[in-house]
């Protein structure tokens, strides 16, 4: 029964038994790259259905998906009308994500620095650039929605080492890089990104709290100034 069909599921290498429990998370893995990588667009109609026969499932772990998908903010449900995509994010509201982070990750990152340890070095090490490194071939859509979700891990990763749980979960809970990833796909994000990225690692690397929260700003306002132009001719 398990279905063969389904795209790009991520990480279930050296699964060999396929539970049910893996179908389902094998089917919101492919609904969320759907969704990151703008198959699904923002706002866009999802039908059970479709998605059920796309997948060569049964209907029950597209819903059990979408149901999780709902509960994360990434589809909404309208009663008699179904599931459709999240919509864009307003600029508004990226301008306060922006905000936000720029409160929190730079503190945290620096809070990191000073409790690195190599492990966790080497953690973020493969978290920051392993992307570039192993899909050098991939389809550059699959690329870019892979590339968000190791980006979403890299931040989370640092936020986790500063240990102040409740900024993380307030930071995970705003699923910030599924809403930039969808606002832009280009080449340059992600190659800039690593960039700074790597500067960051070097402050870790030299364990020195000062740097680590300077290099973190400066990638956060690069992210944003990188991201504005997909909000022009809005107010
Ligand atoms: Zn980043």
């Amino acid at each position: 029964m398990r279905s063969t069909t389904i795209p790009a599921a991520r990480s279930t290498d050296g699964f060999t038994v396929q539970r049910p429990a893996s179908l389902a998370n094998d089917v919101y893995e492919a609904i969320y790259a759907q969704l990151m990588s703008l198959k699904i667009n923002p706002g866009a109609r999802i039908t059970v259905d479709t998605l059920a026969r796309e997948f060569s499932v049964s209907q029950t772990p597209v819903r059990e998906a979408l149901g999780r998908l709902e509960g994360e903010g990434l589809v909404i449900k309208t009663h008699l009308v179904g599931y459709s995509a999240a919509p864009q994010i307003t600029r508004r509201r990226f301008e306060e994500l922006y905000e936000l982070r720029l409160r929190l990750e730079p503190y945290a990152a620096g809070r990191a620095a000073a409790k690195m340890t190599s492990e966790a070095l080497d953690a973020l090490t493969e978290a920051a650039g392993v992307m570039a490194r192993r899909n050098g071939g991939a389809d550059e859509r699959v690329r870019y929605s892979q590339f968000a979700r190791q980006d979403a891990e890299f931040h989370d990763l640092i936020v986790a080492l500063a240990g102040n749980e409740l900024i993380r979960e307030s930071l995970a809970h705003l699923h910030t890089h599924f809403h930039i990833f969808r606002l832009m796909f280009h080449a340059r994000v992600t190659e800039e990104a690593l960039e700074e990225h790597e500067r960051i690692l070097e402050a870790f690397a030299a364990r020195d709290s000062g740097a680590a929260e300077q290099a973190m700003a400066d990638h956060i306002e690069r992210s944003r100034d990188r991201l504005l132009p997909a909000f022009e001719g809005e107010a």
